[in-house]
């Protein structure tokens, strides 16, 4: 037996995608420990690197250069990432709470930072912005900075971080010709915690870049045109940042872990008042050693929490954190120069930013040199042929390891051919339509091959695919029965699975007013699930119907078998295939009611926009136009296809339709043969009803559009 094929026995949850966290997943792919599961709970699919968020605020990195990529990360490390946050633990249940799931653990450690946010200062709320959490921050100073006339800036909090970026904000204006005022507001003295000389130098700085110092000043309010102190001074601001020290996320103190402050007490080895959690970076206090709430600490703090997470599963020997006293503090002064500080040393000047720079620059490529996992050497002696057959890629979830067009068409010609008048359909149709006295019932099947390792997104994602050919069919979905097939997993580890997979699928399919009534399961190699779905329908629409003039309306962007295959190999963006995940989890029964007057209509899955439109025209014996530009792509697919990313199935699709398609070869036309894993429904509806159509689809929410016409003329489609 390989350690893949060891079962499952613990799951390692992490709470909060924090720097320790990050480099524990690159370790924990480097070093896996079989038996157990690794989660990781975070609201986003990146983090931001603040070391670098001066930097990117004074305009030295654009947004990506900061972003930790946790999807890759996780894709690495084998983790599976749920895009969230935690907000509760259930110590006794062993469960977190994200949005409405219970994520059970039996290992967790929380990494979740501090907000920097002052929630009962008068006026926070509708016109400040705290400096953490970074997105929104970062994505309001984009636009302020992009605006015209004068502009006025106050940060709150004249510590070392609030003056760095009052630093860079004030550089950014100036390097925009923007005439500015930049003002710092301490309630007690500037710069606490800094020797004077750092001090010293800072504060030359700030007068440097003309931004006024206020120190030993309350703040009252924030209003829209300025900050108001309590002694009733206006400062001027229109764009008011808070950076006044370290809040602790309030939801800990309902964990019932003993906390210091707000933090979580840990020991020496980081461990909670609860052996089951850990905690570290700045959320943590450290009893055995207090240390400022610093970066370098959480990143230190990795290799100790990699162990310690080991130990407790493994029984290896646990590691104690022995924080360092000091510490290179490394300023930014709004351009490219630097102060520089340890054991009361100080430096300044460009060569410290590039120095700076340098170290950042290293612990991100860290994080993001990410290779692979190589395809397990073959045997030395193999039959001519497996070699190819294999392929140098891994093998696609999802619809991308479907059998290809060709084979099957082959399979289904051999099979006999109806002989019963109630069904009325042929084998190769994407549901049967079968008569039952008055009653037409539709019946389809479908499985896939995991693409997530989430069961949850799995479940629902499954739900949809399957619901597809009903929609598809204008019928109206009734009951359905699941097929799992699960990895080796232990006893409590499958009910987990099993009921996360089930749970998110009976969501889906309760909205549509279906039930699930039964279903298999079993133990195989990987997680595969499948649902059979029956649905009603007065008149089904079919395949056939389409008529020379009709619109074609696609529902759903194209391009999630590219971007899932790039997933696969830790090539795609994590942004992009959280996008993707969010559009394949969206239903479609609000969208097949808007297109119940369609002539024609199926789902666009496995072989592809281009091979299930061919399925609609040689059923209707019409051809069709496509227009490309019209085609909605998801985010990031095309770049990926211009890289030469392709699913498995994708040389199949292509091979079997694009002598039917013509065309010129391009990343654009090649997604025309990407196979679809929840894909959109494709529909020929009568021209004047293409536009109203659309609007209501605008108003629902989905990004369907026209993408053609249907022809007169054989089964062929052009494009323009
Ligand atoms: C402007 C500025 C500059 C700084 N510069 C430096 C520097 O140069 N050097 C240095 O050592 N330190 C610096 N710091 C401090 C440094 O940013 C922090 O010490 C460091 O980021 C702490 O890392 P962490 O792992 O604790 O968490 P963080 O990096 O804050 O990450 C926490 C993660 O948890 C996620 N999260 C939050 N809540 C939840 C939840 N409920 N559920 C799930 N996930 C959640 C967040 O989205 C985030 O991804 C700076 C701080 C600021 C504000």
């Amino acid at each position: 037996m390989t350690p893949m094929a060891l079962p499952s026995v613990a799951d390692v949850v992490l709470i909060g995608g924090g720097h320790t966290h990050a480099l524990v997943l690159k370790m924990w792919g480097m070093k896996p420990l079989p038996g157990a599961r690794l989660t990781l709970i975070n609201p986003a699919p990146t983090a931001p690197y603040t070391g670098m968020l001066p930097g990117h605020v004074a305009g030295h990195y654009p947004r990506e250069a900061l972003d930790i990529d946790l999807v890759r990360l996780a894709r690495f490390a084998g983790a599976r990432l749920i895009l969230g946050s935690a907000s509760a633990i259930d110590r006794e249940a062993r469960t977190i709470t994200v949005g409405d799931r219970r994520i059970a653990y039996d290992l967790a450690s929380i990494d979740i930072g501090i907000t920097s946010d002052l929630p009962d200062l008068a006026g926070f709320s509708p016109h400040g912005i705290a400096a953490k959490p970074l997105g929104p921050y970062a994505t309001r100073w984009a636009a302020y900075l992009g605006g015209d006339g004068p502009a006025a800036v106050a940060v709150i909090g004249a510590g070392v971080g609030g003056t760095e970026l009052a630093m860079a904000m004030a550089h950014a204006l100036h390097a925009r010709g923007r005439a500015a005022t930049v003002t710092l507001i301490d309630r007690g003295s500037a710069l606490p915690g800094t020797v004077p000389a750092a001090a010293r130098r800072l504060r030359r700085n700030l007068a440097n870049l003309g931004i006024q110092l206020l120190e030993n000043a309350q703040v009252s309010e924030i209003i829209p045109t300025a900050v108001r102190l309590a002694d009733g001074r206006e400062i001027p601001s229109t764009f008011t940042v808070t950076a006044a020290g370290a809040r602790p996320h309030l939801w800990l103190a309902t964990t019932g872990l003993d906390l210091t402050d707000g933090f979580i007490t840990v020991d020496r080895y980081l461990r909670s008042s609860d052996p089951l959690i850990y905690a570290c970076g700045d959320t943590a206090h450290l009893a055995h050693a207090p240390r400022p709430k610093a970066g370098v600490y959480a990143v230190r703090a990795a290799p100790i929490l990699f162990a310690n997470l080991r130990a407790a599963l493994s029984g290896s020997p646990r590691k104690p954190f022995d924080p360092q006293g000091d510490y290179l503090k490394l300023i930014s002064l709004g351009g490219q120069s630097a102060v520089g500080e340890r054991n009361g040393l100080t430096l300044e000047g460009p060569w410290v930013w590039r120095l700076k720079d340098r170290i950042d620059r290293r612990f991100m490529d860290r994080l993001a040199d990410l290779k692979p996992m190589a395809p397990p050497p073959l045997p030395a002696e193999v039959a001519r042929g497996v070699r190819d057959a294999r392929g140098d890629k891994p093998l696609c979830g999802g619809c991308g390891s479907k059998v290809g067009p060709a084979a099957l068409t082959r399979a289904l010609a051999t099979l006999p051919a109806s002989t019963r008048k109630d069904i009325l359909t042929r084998p190769g149709d994407d549901a049967a339509i079968l008569r039952m006295g008055r009653t037409t019932q539709v019946l389809t099947t479908d499985h896939l091959r995991a693409f997530t390792l989430d069961p949850w997104a799995m479940g629902r994602i499954t739900a949809i695919h399957a619901l597809g050919d009903i929609w598809a069919m204008g019928a109206a979905p009734q009951a359905a029965l699941a097929q799992i097939i699960l990895p080796p997993v232990s006893d409590p580890l499958q009910a987990r699975t099993v009921t996360e997979l089930l749970d998110a699928a009976a969501e889906i399919f309760t909205a549509e007013g279906a039930e699930i009534v039964g279903g298999h399961t079993t133990t195989g190699a990987e997680l595969t699930l499948g649902f059979t779905v029956t649905g009603l329908a007065d008149r089904p629409v079919t395949l056939s119907g389409a008529r020379p003039g009709d619109a074609l309306i696609l529902t759903k962007p194209i391009g999630s078998g590219t971007l899932l295959a790039a997933e696969m190999r830790l090539a795609a963006r994590g942004p992009d295939v959280a996008a993707c995940l969010a559009e394949m989890a969206r239903p479609q029964g609000t969208a097949a009611r808007l297109l119940r007057e369609a002539h024609a209509m199926t789902d666009v899955t496995g072989f592809g926009l281009a091979g299930h439109l061919l399925n609609i025209l040689e059923a209707s014996g019409t051809g069709a136009t496509l227009d490309l530009a019209a085609i909605p792509l998801h985010h990031g697919a095309l770049d990926l296809a211009a890289q030469g990313i392709r699913s498995t199935i994708w040389e199949a699709n292509r091979a079997a339709a694009a002598p039917r398609v013509f065309h010129e070869d391009s990343p654009l036309t090649a997604l025309l043969f990407d196979p679809q894993t929840a894909g959109g429904l494709l529909a020929a509806v009568a021209p004047d009803h293409a536009n109203p159509i659309l609007e209501a689809f605008g108003t629902a929410g989905y990004r369907a559009a026209r993408i053609g016409t249907v022809t007169d003329g054989p089964p062929l489609i052009a494009t323009r």
